[in-house]
């Protein structure tokens, strides 16, 4: 099979797949062949979304409500879906420093980033057999001593050991999880912090640029490509693992 398709006949489900990196990511497996299944909250970005992706389908699910994470997979299961590729990647940034963080604040973002993930992963399994592969979003703010980020980079720390566990848990089923960890990325989310203000924003911004070795913000589009290749086949052998994908900033420092 050409590397084009590597997703022919396979079923992806993205979690977390109508606005940046998820959405670049659907767009990629419909690519190479996919049926994509993408969620979100946002109505209008999931219906945007659909309609620009041949075949694609949307969900709404708030993995913070896990009602709303067992509903989806009720309604999958009960349409026969199976689910091939998984990829999770629902995520929501938060910077505070030590003194400002609220307990509501931690809530929302571990609730999201860490629990929400976690239980997405376990609901999802129901759907998923052996030969399942599953990528999760983490970040290099997990290993990064960036000052302001206490909430989100713990919260994503517990979502690699997250990811090392089950790997261990899931490898004699023949599913395989792997995590990917960005850098900064041109995103929504990163002028999406509740709390700063537009010239804030622009700080951290110039500030994430200045610590990157390539002296850039990467695209949506340089993750999906990272995302594909751990979902595909051309990572048979690699389970647990953390790709980042983050213009040298972590490794060059
Ligand atoms: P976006 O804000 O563009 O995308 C975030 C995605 O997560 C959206 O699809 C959003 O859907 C979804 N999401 C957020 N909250 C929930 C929720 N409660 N339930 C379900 N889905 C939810 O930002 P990115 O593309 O940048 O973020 C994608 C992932 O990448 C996140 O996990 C983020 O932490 C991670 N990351 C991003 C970096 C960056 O620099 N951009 C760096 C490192 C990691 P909706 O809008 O409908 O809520």
């Amino acid at each position: 099979m050409s590397a084009a398709m590597r997703f022919r006949d396979k079923t992806v489900l993205i979690i977390g797949g109508n606005s940046g990196i998820g959405l670049a990511a659907a767009r990629a497996f419909a690519g190479e062949g996919a049926r994509v299944t993408l969620t979100g909250r946002d109505r209008a970005t999931i219906d945007s979304a659909v309609a620009a992706i041949p075949g694609a389908v949307g969900h709404d699910c708030d993995v913070a409500d896990l009602t709303t994470t067992s509903a989806l997979i009720d309604a999958l299961a009960a349409a026969g879906e199976r689910v091939d590729v998984l990829f999770v990647n629902a995520g929501v940034g938060g910077f505070a420093p030590v003194r400002d963080v609220t307990p509501a604040q931690w809530d929302q973002v571990h609730g999201i980033n860490l629990r929400g993930c976690f239980f997405a992963i376990q609901q999802a399994l129901r759907l998923i057999g052996p030969g399942g592969a599953i990528v999760v979003t983490g970040s290099i703010g997990a290993d990064a001593a960036l000052a302001g980020n206490v909430a989100y980079a713990s919260a994503k720390a517990g979502l690699r050991a997250t990811v090392r566990i089950l790997a261990k848990e899931l490898v004699g089923e023949g599913i395989r999880i792997n995590m990917v960890s960005p850098g900064p990325i041109e995103t929504p989310l990163i002028n999406r912090n509740p709390g700063m203000d537009a010239a804030a924003v622009e700080g951290l911004r110039q500030a994430m640029i200045a610590a990157v070795p390539m002296h850039r913000m990467g695209a949506a589009d340089e993750v999906a490509r990272a995302v594909l290749f751990l979902a595909s086949d051309e990572a048979s052998f690699i389970t647990g693992a953390d790709l980042r994908v983050d213009g040298g900033t972590l490794e060059l420092r």
